[in-house]
C-alpha cells in the first residue's frame, strides 16, 4: 500500500510564515499583481459569457497567440490547431506529457536539484529517475554527469532553463551536451521554460531549437512567472503534433479543459504585455541585487543567480551547516522564511546540504 503522501516544503513553509507573521522569501509567488491590461480582459471575459467549458485544446485565440509569441522570440513556427495544447498550469502539462510517455521502469533523467513535481509525477508513472547532479557554486551541466544518467533505457530527459532552485541559466554549450545526449539515446526533451522572461545575466535558448531536437522535444512555460498570475494556473506545451496529441490525451481525463475566461485573459497577456514582462525583470533584478547585498551584508555567501525569481545562498560562514534546521529557526528568530535547497535533490547530498534558497518576488 502506498504511504502517507507528504505535504510539499512550499505548503509547510507557507505555513509557517503565517503563522509566525516572518516575511514569506520561500514559496516563489510575488506579492503584487501582473499588469491591469491582463486583469480588464479577465473581468470581461466573466461578464461576456466566456463561462463554460473551453474546447480541449484551448481556446483559440490562446493557442494563436502561444503561436505568434514562440515564432516573435524564437523563430518557432507552430500550428495552433496541432502543436499546442493549453493546460493547468506547466505542472499539468509536465504531468500530462510524463503520464503519457513514460512507462513502468522507464528511466527519466533530470537535473539534480530539481523543482519537486518532476520527481513526483515520474513515481506516479512508475519510471524511475535518474539524476544528473549539478554543483554550486557553478551549477553546470557536466558532459560526465550527463553521460552517466542518460541511456538507452532513458524515455524522457527533463530540461529546466531559467532553472529552479539555482537560477541557472543553461548556456548553448549546456544545452547541445543535452540535445546531443537525446539525439545519441533516442530520448524525449521534455523542458520547464516557465521562467523565460525572468533573465538577468545572458540569454533564453529553447531547446527545441538546437540541432535536430524540435521533433523530439515538448517545450512547457505558462503565465504564472512571466505576468505575476501564479494562482490563475494557464500553461500549455507545444511541440510536434505527435507528441502534444499524447499530451492532450491524458490532459483529457486529469482536468479535461478550464479557466476559460483565463484563458482570453491570457492571450491578452501574451499580445500585449510584453513591455510589462521586461519592466518586471527589471525590478526583479534590482532586488535581487538588493536581497544579495542584504543577505551579504549579514554573512552569507550568496551565489550568483542569472534567472527565475531565486538566490541561493550558503550559511556556513555563520557557523550553519544544515539548511534544514537553519530554516526552521529563520522564522522564529529573523522573521523570514527560506527554504533548504536539499527539498529540491533526490537525496540530501552533502554538496546542497548548507544551501538556503531565498525568492525575491517580493515588494522592497
Ligand atoms: N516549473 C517550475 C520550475 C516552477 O518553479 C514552477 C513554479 N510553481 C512550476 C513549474 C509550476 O508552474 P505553474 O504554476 O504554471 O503550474
Ligand atoms: N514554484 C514555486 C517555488 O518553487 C512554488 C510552487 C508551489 O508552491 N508548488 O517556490
Amino acid at each position: 500500500m502506498a504511504g502517507q503522501p507528504e505535504t510539499t516544503i512550499f505548503t509547510t513553509m507557507t505555513a509557517l510564515a503565517e503563522s509566525t507573521g516572518a516575511i514569506n522569501l520561500g514559496q516563489g509567488f510575488p506579492d503584487e499583481d501582473g499588469p491591469t491590461v491582463v486583469i480588464d480582459a479577465a473581468v470581461d471575459a466573466l461578464r461576456s459569457g466566456h463561462n463554460q467549458y473551453a474546447p480541449l485544446p484551448g481556446i483559440p485565440a490562446l493557442r494563436q497567440a502561444i503561436a505568434r509569441h514562440q515564432q516573435r522570440r524564437y523563430g518557432i513556427e507552430l500550428d495552433p490547431d496541432t502543436q499546442v495544447q493549453v493546460t493547468f498550469g506547466a505542472t499539468e502539462a509536465l504531468a500530462s506529457a510524463l503520464l503519457a510517455l513514460v512507462q513502468p521502469g522507464d528511466e527519466v533523467a533530470m537535473l539534480d536539484p530539481s523543482y519537486d513535481s518532476y520527481a513526483a509525477v515520474v513515481a506516479l508513472a512508475g519510471g524511475v529517475p535518474r539524476p544528473i547532479p549539478l554543483a554550486p557554486p557553478d551549477w553546470r551541466v557536466e558532459p560526465d554527469a550527463v553521460a552517466a544518467a542518460v541511456s538507452d533505457r532513458t524515455r524522457v530527459l527533463l530540461v529546466n532553463s531559467p532553472h529552479n532552485p539555482t537560477g541557472r541559466v543553461l548556456d548553448a554549450g549546456e544545452l547541445d551536451t543535452l540535445a546531443d545526449a537525446c539525439r545519441r539515446h533516442d530520448v524525449i526533451a521534455l523542458t520547464d521554460e516557465v521562467y523565460e522572461h525572468l533573465i538577468y545575466d545572458g540569454n533564453h535558448i529553447p531547446i527545441a531549437t538546437r540541432d535536430a531536437m524540435w521533433e523530439r522535444t515538448i517545450t512547457v512555460s505558462s503565465i504564472g512567472k512571466t505576468h505575476s498570475f501564479t494562482g490563475w494556473k494557464i500553461g500549455w506545451a507545444s511541440g510536434p503534433a505527435e507528441l502534444v496529441a499524447a499530451v492532450r490525451g491524458v490532459k483529457q481525463f486529469l482536468t479535461f479543459a478550464g479557466g476559460t475566461p483565463l484563458q482570453h485573459a491570457a492571450a491578452v497577456a501574451l499580445d500585449e504585455a510584453g513591455e510589462d514582462a521586461e519592466k518586471l525583470a527589471a525590478s526583479l533584478a534590482q532586488k535581487r541585487d538588493l536581497l544579495a547585498d542584504g543577505l551579504n551584508a549579514a554573512g552569507f555567501d550568496v551565489l550568483d543567480t542569472s534567472g527565475t525569481y531565486f538566490l541561493t545562498a550558503d550559511p556556513r560562514p555563520l557557523g550553519f551547516d544544515d539548511a534544514v534546521a537553519l530554516c526552521e529557526r529563520l522564522p522564529v528568530e529573523a522573521g523570514v522564511v527560506a527554504i533548504p535547497l536539499s527539498a529540491f535533490t533526490a537525496e540530501p547530498a552533502d554538496r546542497v546540504r548548507p544551501l538556503v534558497r531565498f525568492a525575491f518576488c517580493k515588494k522592497r
